[in-house]
């Protein structure tokens, strides 16, 4: 009930911005790809994590990721099962099992190989993104625009959860010494997890903790190419952080940086060394960063406010 009323005072608010828009932007908005409409001022001095945090549905447009992982938005997303034959969604009330419709379809191929381990019936799904994607009420910086999504490391042993056990069961921690190292819940099968999530070529980027990859650098005797995409990185211990890349022909969309040539497996165990033997402190420790100023509508491509106003 809450939720219709939020959604009638959104459309309110909307149908106004919309009267202010001209001819020409209101022509755009009819496009089926999403352009960039001019922002009404008053819309664009909004915290965008308000105005993202509040749709409840995705926008009615042709799916396009805009932006940038961590300064985006996603027209067209589409919602991931709740339940499917090697998959969970998990933490349902918090509305971020959608994304774009490449890593809906990205992960159910992974959950899908997945399934072929033993102890794993498929994968618990984390966060993906909002329904319009954008900047969060709560946690992650990047998630926005639908091509990032976490993975749980509990391995599921059975993918009929209610919604209430998916609020309340939690994912278990890989690493020990700090994240130096993987801990005993750590399987071979965490390995084939990684090594598969990583070696689909829709993948940019997979982060974990430091430990996790050094293990994986130690354990794998194969191909290591796929390495480069494993990248370690703060937290990461109870889930891992699959990235997609641009999807082809999505010119919205900026691409990172790709990763360093070659394994990254010297780097992944430098890091390891100076959580085991931290450096001492600097004799002149650099100014705290302030904190990031709260991103409005207008810090975000010109495109995201049309996702916002399309139905
Ligand atoms: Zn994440």
């Amino acid at each position: 009930m809450k939720q219709v009323v939020k959604r009638s005072l959104w459309a309110v608010a909307m149908a106004a911005a919309l009267v202010s828009c001209g001819q020409r932007e209101r022509s755009e908005h009819n496009a089926p790809r999403a352009a960039a409409v001019a922002v009404p001022a008053a819309l664009s001095s909004k915290s965008a994590k308000q105005l993202f945090g509040g749709m409840p549905d995705a926008s009615v447009q042709a799916p396009a990721p805009y932006g940038s992982y961590a300064k985006g938005c996603v027209a067209g997303a589409v919602q991931l099962p709740e339940t499917g034959p090697t998959w969970q969604a998990m933490r349902l009330s918090r509305n971020r099992n959608w994304g774009h419709p490449e890593m809906i379809d990205y992960l159910k191929d992974l959950s899908a190989k997945v399934a072929r381990l033993p102890g794993w019936e498929g994968i618990y799904v984390g966060d993906i993104s909002q329904p319009r994607g954008g900047p969060m009420l709560t946690g992650h910086a990047s998630h926005q625009m639908g091509l990032d999504a976490d993975v749980w490391m509990l391995p599921p042993k059975r993918l009929n959860l209610s919604r209430d056990e998916r609020e309340k069961i939690s994912s278990i921690s890989m690493r020990r010494a700090s994240g130096a190292y993987v801990n005993s819940d750590w399987t071979p099968q965490h390995h084939e997890v990684l090594k598969a999530a990583a070696s689909d070529p829709r993948v940019a980027r997979i982060f974990v903790f430091p430990g996790a990859k050094v293990q994986m650098c130690n354990d794998e005797k194969g191909d290591r190419t796929y390495l480069r995409k494993i990248r370690p990185w703060y937290g990461h211990h109870y889930h891992f952080h699959v990235r997609l890349n641009c999807p082809r022909g999505a010119t919205g969309c900026v691409p990172q940086d790709p990763p360093p040539a070659g394994d990254g497996c010297a780097d992944a165990q430098a890091w390891v060394n100076n959580i085991l033997n931290p450096p001492p402190p600097p004799k002149n420790p650099p100014a705290p960063t302030p904190p990031r100023p709260e991103l409005t509508l207008a810090d975000l491509p010109g495109q995201c406010a049309g996702v916002l106003q399309s139905n």
